[in-house]
């Protein structure tokens, strides 16, 4: 059985405990490979590396940097296939969607991030006949880089790039459930000529050496993607000793429809905010609000094409979903079904475990669900699920719908399909999220700020946002 290494200092090595855990294929429910079982004591490994390469890398120029960066970002693209078969084995998304997803986004994000620190540049403020202010932005030392499972090398990177790129010395853990492409990264690494000790890649546990990472003294920075319980926790702890903190957090995301949109593209595009990567994108909207003129029409046209989405192993090239990545998080999904019910919900489609052939009868697939007659204040509609689970509910006026839209705790992001130029800019603007979608979904710029309001998160990433939190800011005035 393959053992997955952590690669610290340059070279690929076991955890300092000897440990290790069983690691799935989501598709078929069989272990094939170990991760492995870090703790405090790799994270002061790792820290040490950081430590002794901090002064090299921060020092280097930023055109060597950027070089080194984008050789990354191409020894990903040349062993695309190796990263796609891999991210599709571990996260059970379909080998289409990390092959034009997943992976393409990795290689931009390196790509991106060793230009844009070519561009970066700070401000001076001018005081007429008093003297000049100029800010100087320098790395922050050794930062913690934490990511989920389900965009894993694409999240992963997105932090550990702009961290990279701004001079910094890089602690970085993936998720356990999704360890694969993160561990292949150190190869690459070598192969860019990375100095050793730059990039840091532990394996294991976030309550063992995610704690240790966000707990250790020399890591001045973390950079958290996961859920809103997580964050809260890490805030907690990271806080005190005034850490800087970013954290990119849980979502319940609203899609408003008003009756005078695009209908055909409004329910293509809703048709992949749904179900895209099995509904698991922080993105996805999962409260559907229909203009009621609309919703008869709406629901008959979404039930009938989601009704015809095939669930299939994720090289299957016609699959539209693949499996979900762990066997709790199948139960957990199929629990909030449950739950639907119980509230008084109605599934119109979907609502159950999809059984395939074998070798993948003990993979975990959930069939894409629809449900309506749901109060918006229940639990369905106000908890994340995170899986191919949305709920449909009518409207009847602009204010009740940014009423329901803005009811969660949650304000990642949204989307308005309206052809009403004033009306998507007063929805889009009353609407509670960090990222507003007007008649389109998922269009991706990475110099725009990423992130959520509410409980979905604090700061942003993408662009200046980004190179701006993992470095430190100093003010410097000089008399005139
Ligand atoms: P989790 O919060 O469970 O985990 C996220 C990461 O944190 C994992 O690497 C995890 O490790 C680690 N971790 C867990 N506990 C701790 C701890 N005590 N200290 C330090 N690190 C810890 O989230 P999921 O992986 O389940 O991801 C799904 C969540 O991510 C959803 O809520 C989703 O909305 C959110 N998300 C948000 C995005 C955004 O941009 N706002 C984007 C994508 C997802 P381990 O896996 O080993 O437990």
């Amino acid at each position: 059985m393959k053992k997955l290494q952590n690669f610290i200092n340059g070279v690929y090595c076991p955890p300092a405990s000897g440990k290790y855990f069983d690691n799935y294929d989501p598709s078929t429910g069989e272990v094939y490979s170990l991760i492995p079982h870090s703790d405090c004591e790799d994270v002061s490994c790792a820290v040490s590396a950081a430590e002794a390469a901090y002064p090299i890398w921060s020092a280097m120029s930023v055109e060597e940097r950027s070089r080194i960066l984008i050789r990354l970002s191409v020894g990903i693209e040349t062993r695309m296939e190796e990263f796609v078969a891999a991210e599709s084995r571990d996260n059970g998304k379909p080998l289409s969607l990390a092959a034009q997803v997943d992976i393409p986004r990795a290689i931009s994000n390196f790509h991106f991030f060793a230009t844009a620190i070519l561009h970066f540049a700070s401000e001076s403020h001018y005081m007429e006949g008093v003297g000049v202010n100029y800010t100087t932005r320098k790395p922050i030392g050794i930062v913690g880089c934490i990511s989920p499972w389900n965009l894993p090398l694409y999240l992963f990177s997105w932090k550990i790039a702009p961290a990279l790129a701004a001079g910094n010395c890089v602690i970085a853990k993936p998720s356990e459930v999704t360890p694969y492409t993160a561990y292949l990264l150190g190869k690459v690494a070598q192969e860019a000529g990375m100095p050793q000790g730059v990039l840091n890649i532990l394996h294991g546990m976030g309550a063992q050496v995610g704690d240790a990472i966000v707990r250790h003294p020399k890591i001045k920075a973390i950079s958290f993607t996961g859920g809103t319980k997580t964050g809260e926790y890490i805030a907690q702890t990271a806080g005190p000793m005034f850490k800087k903190l970013s954290l990119e957090l849980g979502g319940k995301n609203a899609n408003i429809i008003f009756a005078d949109c695009d209908f055909d593209e409004m329910l293509s595009t809703t048709m992949r905010s749904s179900f895209a990567n099995q509904g698991q994108i922080c993105l996805c909207g999962s409260r559907i609000f229909i203009e009621r003129p609309l919703y008869k029409r709406f629901k008959q046209a979404f039930v009938e094409k989601v009704s015809r989405l095939k669930v299939s192993f994720p090289a299957d090239p016609e699959a539209k979903l693949g499996a979900v990545v762990s066997k709790p998080h199948m139960e957990k999904i199929l629990s909030y079904i449950a739950l639907a019910k119980e509230e008084g919900g109605t599934v119109l489609t979907g609502g159950h475990r999809v059984l395939l052939k074998p070798p993948y009868e003990n993979g975990y697939y959930v069939a894409p669900t629809i449900i309506e007659g749901l109060e918006y204040t229940c639990r369905t509609n106000q908890e994340e699920i995170f899986g191919p689970v949305v709920t449909i509910t009518p409207f009847d006026t602009e204010e009740e719908a940014l009423k329901m839209a803005n009811s969660t705790e949650y304000g990642l992001a949204g989307t308005v399909w309206t052809s009403n130029l004033k009306r998507a800019h007063r929805v889009a603007d009353n609407l509670q999220a960090g990222i507003v979608w007007v008649n389109a979904w998922l269009v991706r710029d990475l110099r725009t700020p990423f992130g959520g309001m509410k409980s979905s998160g604090i700061g942003r990433e993408g662009g200046w946002e980004g190179l701006r939190f993992f470095t430190e800011a100093k003010n410097i005035f000089i008399k005139s």
